[in-house]
Parts: structure tokens; C-alpha cells; sequence
């Protein structure tokens, strides 16, 4: 038996980092900058107003306070998006909106509430000719800069970022319609054995619902790949080597089921002759049985592809168990993601997990938090068949390989699949 780790280090050492693509940016959330960004314009691109009220000369406001205000005359007004007209010579103000450009000779903006505006509004005067100011300001109050925010020519965003909502703003900030990016890879998802029927089907005697691909494909797509869902294949070498062949023009393939020691799981005898496959028995519950390695197909022009192949064990928890903990990894790897690991937090464990043959334990658990610390609750079922148990987690606790359980007020790690159940989500 292999280690977790080790099973995970051998994945990652095969599975490349993919090529770039340039996508419309709306299409690039989850994905990895390929190639540095500098900024071509300033942001903000002028001296604007950050607040609504009056540009204004800081000198002219000196020594402003309520009883000692400084009285100017108003000489127009400027909106956002337009560029102003007037000049501010000493003496006059320009009323001024929150993001409009700053009227020449202004090095200061009042909001509005330092001045009398609101007091001649309530005395029902019209056309605000002279405005009062209320308060002094330094040189710069409430102005926003030319390339405040970024420079023109800086570096903004560096090869490897991660494209989150606030980098796809930004990008849009610079006026970039489209951003260079490490390209998704397409996972194939090839489910197998005699007894499957596809959602939509009539159920039959002795038949269950192919339910692997579904939740392996919508887990290929949460974690940004691209889903490529093959079908099934029944348990005879033909189909399954028809199938697999299916799958050779993505960039990962991952089979279910077949690579146990049942007299129809011929997963691995077909796949042992189409490139070098290692059968690995991993340290893990669920999931011990696996099956990785290097697919190989001949291509038109002489040269062997190799597509990784990840054959997952059947049972429904298990299959998704190990999807987390190594087909997760390998698409962030190929999507050039730097920190693939899953937060983790310590919990007080409400009931007990056990460990009976030293292989680590991955219990589902909903985890929630009160004042001072988080609680993991085992969901009741933890059999590798109960799918719900799934369903209702959102949390895998690990009970160490040496410990033959955790008990009901110890601390227990639990890694963490979503925050969704809880306030804080
Ligand atoms: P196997 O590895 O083929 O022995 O399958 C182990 C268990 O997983 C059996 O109970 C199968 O019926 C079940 N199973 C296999 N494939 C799927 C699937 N695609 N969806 C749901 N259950 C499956
Ligand atoms: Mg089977």
C-alpha cells in the first residue's frame, strides 16, 4: 500500500502545466494569467473628483470653520464624463460630481456638506450663485490623482495570478476586452459496468443509475476544467477499449469503477496494454483501490500522445472521495494553479469516527462554527455506497493512519469541500 502523498506526488510529477489561449475576458474566471499585464493607460486617466461638491482653490478656503466662512462665487457646475469648461481663478468655485475631472487652477474639492448648500436649498433659493465653505482643506482634499490606482506602463497583474472577480475588473479597468490565459484542460469522464442505466432510462431489475459521471463531470467543472463525458462502457474489453479510445484526444481521462478484484473489473487488463498503468492500493478510506497512470495513443504523424488516466474505484463516495484528493489537484496543476490545497480547519468532533485497519479515514462531516470554534458532526451513514452522506457534507474529517479513533469533544482536521452550510457562507 501507498501513502496518499505518494500517490499524489506521482500524479503531479506526470501531469503538465497546459499551453496559453486568449479568451474574451468574461471567460477567464477561475483561469491563471500566462504572461504578465502592464497597464497601457493611467487609472483613474485624469485628476477627478472623489466626492460631490465644489472644486475650489485651498487657498482661497483658508482658515474656513463656521463662524469664519470663506464665500466664492459659483461659476458652473461639471458632471462625470465631461470635460470641464471653466477655469477656477481665485475667488469662484465649480460645482462638481463624484468622478468628474478637475476644473483647471482647482487643487481641492468641498463636499458639500462643508459648505451652505444644503441650508439656501431649504431657504428655497434657486440657481446657487455664491457658496460658503465651511471648512478648511489641504491642497488635494478629496481629489483622486492621474495613475493614483495604477500607472501607465506598470506591471499590475504578474504571470500565475489566479483571475478572481476583482482581476477580471481590473483588466477591464485597463480597457482590456481579452486576457492571455492558461486554457482549461478537457477531462474525460468514462463510466463503466454492466449494471449502469443512464439517468432518463426506465429502471430495470438488477440495473442502478449511472450517477459517477454526473457528479465526477459537475466536479470536473467546479474546479475549472472542461467536462467530456464519454458514456458508459460494459465490462467487455471491446467496449471499454472503443470507449477509452474516445477519451485519448483530452488532456486527463478518468474511468469509474472496474479496478477492484471482481472477476469483471477488466479496467485494468485493458488498460495495461494501451500504456503504462501502476495499480495502486492507497492508504485511504474510502477509496482504496486506484488505478493511474499514462495512456498512449499513436498519433497521424508518428508521435505518441500521452493522456494521464486516473482510474477511480466505483462505489459513489469513493469515486468522489478520491476526485477531491487527486484529480482535483492534477486539473488545478494543469491550469497552472500554484496552491492546490484544500483549507483545512480544526474542529471539536461531536460523536466518534474510527480507524480499524490503519488506513487514513476520510469521514463526511458538516462542520459549523459557534462563538469560539468550529464543531464536525459526522453525517450518519459512512458507508463508501451512501452517496447522501455526500450530499449532506460539506467537510472530509482525517482520521490519522495511527490512530484507531477520534472521540466524541476531541480535535479532529477536517478539510474543508465548501463553506456553504453555514452563516458565515
Ligand atoms: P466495481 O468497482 O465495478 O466493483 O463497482 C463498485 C460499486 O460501485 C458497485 O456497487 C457498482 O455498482 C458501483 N458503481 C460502479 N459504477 C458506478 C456508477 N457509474 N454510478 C454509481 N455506482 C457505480
Ligand atoms: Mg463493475
Amino acid at each position: 500500500m501507498i501513502s496518499v502523498e505518494e500517490a499524489l506526488a506521482k500524479i503531479l510529477a506526470v501531469v503538465p502545466v497546459l499551453d496559453a489561449e486568449e479568451n474574451p475576458l468574461l471567460e477567464c474566471l477561475g483561469q491563471v494569467l500566462a504572461e504578465d499585464v502592464a497597464a497601457p493607460v493611467n487609472v483613474p486617466a485624469m485628476d477627478n473628483s472623489s466626492m460631490d461638491g465644489y472644486a475650489v482653490r485651498a487657498e482661497d478656503i483658508r482658515g474656513a470653520a463656521p463662524a469664519t466662512s470663506s464665500v466664492l462665487t459659483v461659476i458652473g457646475e461639471t458632471p462625470a464624463g465631461k470635460v470641464p469648461d471653466q477655469e477656477v481663478l481665485p475667488g469662484t468655485a465649480v460645482r462638481i460630481m463624484t468622478g468628474a475631472p478637475l476644473p483647471a487652477g482647482a487643487d481641492a474639492v468641498v463636499p458639500f456638506e462643508s459648505t451652505d448648500e444644503e441650508q439656501q436649498r431649504a431657504a428655497g433659493s434657486g440657481r446657487i450663485g455664491r457658496i460658503a465653505v465651511l471648512k478648511e482643506l489641504r491642497p488635494g482634499a478629496n481629489i483622486r490623482r492621474a495613475g493614483e490606482d495604477i500607472r501607465q506602463g506598470q506591471v499590475v497583474l504578474k504571470a500565475g495570478t489566479l483571475l478572481r472577480p476583482a482581476e477580471i475588473g481590473v483588466l477591464a479597468s485597463l480597457g482590456k476586452q481579452r486576457a492571455r490565459v492558461i486554457r482549461r484542460p478537457v477531462v474525460a469522464v468514462l463510466a463503466t459496468g454492466d449494471e449502469l442505466l443512464e439517468p432518463g432510462e426506465p429502471l430495470a431489475p438488477a440495473k442502478i443509475y449511472n450517477s459517477n459521471a454526473y457528479s465526477l463531470a459537475a466536479q470536473i467543472a467546479r474546479y475549472g476544467g472542461i467536462p467530456k463525458v464519454l458514456g458508459i462502457a460494459r465490462d467487455t474489453v471491446e467496449d471499454l477499449t472503443e470507449k477509452i479510445r474516445r477519451g485519448m484526444d483530452s488532456d486527463m481521462l478518468l474511468t469509474s469503477a472496474g479496478v477492484s478484484r471482481g472477476d469483471y473489473d477488466i479496467v485494468k487488463d485493458v488498460l495495461a496494454r494501451h500504456g503504462e498503468i501502476a495499480f495502486w492500493t492507497i492508504r485511504m478510506r474510502p477509496g482504496k483501490p486506484m488505478a493511474f497512470g499514462l495512456l498512449e495513443s499513436r498519433q497521424p504523424d508518428g508521435s505518441v500522445r500521452k493522456v494521464p488516466h486516473l482510474g477511480l474505484p466505483g462505489n459513489p463516495v469513493s469515486s468522489m472521495v478520491t476526485f477531491e484528493l487527486y484529480a482535483r489537484p492534477a486539473i488545478l496543476k494543469m491550469l497552472g494553479r500554484s496552491a492546490p490545497a484544500r483549507p483545512s480547519v480544526l474542529a471539536t468532533l461531536r460523536g466518534r469516527l474510527v480507524n480499524t485497519d490503519g488506513r487514513r479515514v476520510y469521514a463526511r462531516v458538516v462542520v459549523t462554527q459557534d462563538e469560539e470554534r468550529f464543531i464536525a458532526r459526522p453525517t450518519s451513514d459512512q458507508s463508501s455506497g451512501v452517496l447522501t452522506s455526500m450530499a449532506l457534507a460539506n467537510g472530509l474529517a482525517i482520521v490519522p493512519e495511527n490512530r484507531p479513533a477520534v472521540g466524541d469533544g476531541e480535535t479532529v482536521e477536517v478539510q474543508m469541500l465548501d463553506w456553504s452550510r453555514e452563516p458565515w457562507a
